[in-house]
């Protein structure tokens, strides 16, 4: 495991740009940032996936329930459509077995439901694939605005795109597990390729489509190509750190011929421990994740031009 070599403060080091600091109020400072100065939407998530312990996931819960409750009386975020939406991981929920965590992410959901809050259920590796599409697709199904996320590298994903129902959100990524041959693809260039492919058939099938990616030439193909299919169903995702300023001010302003919500994952911790565990899993898991954060430090690009305005197309309301 390389991570276990690479000191607890280097790893947070690392984290700086990745992690939207280490409680509620710096994930918002952050998310009021980006929408105030540019005009850029959030998901927040709470850090603190593969718990061992049931506290852990007692604390998650809380740590959720308080993210609702202050983002609808924050009147930072008093416009439910701008107000940032939430992403958590099932994994955060249960310390045992995967079905213990159906039922606090069922009253999670109620919860940010009546706080019109708009959840997103995140994907993990392949074993949780079943219980994240049956869990959110099911929540969805009651009315809530509960969306997922699905990963081009899988060879089931082209089969499970039928299965999301009209209106759903649906986040399309090429997957950041290294899975087995087994059940995945391991050539990136095609797993690229699906992810134009399939964000074509889920805006057919009526799903809102969020396209999450870093990669200029694919999200110039989505902006062009997709986008005008059905631009009020379609948004683009990063992930906070990544320097894509220029690109997303791009994409905003329309430049590639549909104008594009941009909405920024704003991961945070309760605490700088649980921020070193993530990322040290995430450099497991994928160890040129190291050479990017590298690249990104020392090699970013200088931005100019205006700060886009938001788009009309931007993140539909809370349903109900
Ligand atoms: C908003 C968002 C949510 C996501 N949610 C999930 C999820 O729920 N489940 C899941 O399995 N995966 C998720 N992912 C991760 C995704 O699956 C990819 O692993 C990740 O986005 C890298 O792939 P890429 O398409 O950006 O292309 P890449 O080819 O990997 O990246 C293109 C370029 O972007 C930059 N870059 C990409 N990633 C990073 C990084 N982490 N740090 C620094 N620079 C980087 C590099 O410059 C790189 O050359 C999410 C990604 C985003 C953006």
């Amino acid at each position: 495991m390389l991570s276990r070599f690479v000191p607890g403060a280097l790893v947070r080091w690392f984290a700086r740009p990745y992690v939207a600091g280490h409680d509620i109020d710096d994930v918002f400072a952050v998310a009021d940032r980006e929408l105030r100065s540019r005009a850029q939407l959030t998901t927040i998530d709470l850090l603190g996936e593969a718990v061992t312990e049931q506290a852990l996931v007692d604390e998650n819960v809380d740590v959720y329930e308080q993210l609702f409750e202050r983002l609808a009386r924050d009147p930072r975020f008093g416009n439910p459509a701008t107000r940032p939406t939430v992403s958590l991981k099932p994994s955060a929920f249960t310390c045992g077995e995967q079905s213990a965590a159906a039922d606090p992410i069922t009253r999670l959901a109620e919860r940010a439901h009546a706080n019109q809050v708009r959840l997103t259920i995140d994907m993990e590796d392949h074993p949780w694939t079943d219980f994240t599409l049956d869990t959110s697709i099911g929540l969805f199904e009651r009315g809530w605005d509960v969306g997922t996320v699905i990963q081009t590298r899988l060879h089931r994903t082209q089969r499970d795109l039928a299965r999301f129902p009209e209106g759903m959100r649906v986040r399309l990524v090429i997957g950041i597990y290294n899975e087995p041959a087994a059940v995945a693809i391991t050539d990136r260039g095609e797993m690229k390729a699906r992810m134009v492919a399939y964000a074509k058939e889920l805006l057919g099938r009526g799903v809102f489509v969020e396209f999450a990616t870093h990669d200029e030439a694919l999200l110039t193909e989505f902006a062009r190509d997709v986008a005008p299919l059905c631009p009020q169903r379609c948004e683009v995702q990063m992930l906070l750190g990544v320097p894509r300023t220029q690109l997303q001010q791009d994409l905003a302003n329309g430049r590639y011929g549909t104008r594009l919500p941009v909405r920024i994952y704003a991961p945070f911790s309760i605490g700088a421990d649980n921020a070193t565990a993530y990322l040290r899993r995430r450099m497991d898991e994928n160890p040129s994740m190291v050479l990017l954060v590298l690249r990104n430090l020392f090699g970013s690009r200088a931005v100019d031009g205006t700060p886009p305005s938001l788009p009309p197309t931007s993140a539909a309301p809370p349903t109900g």
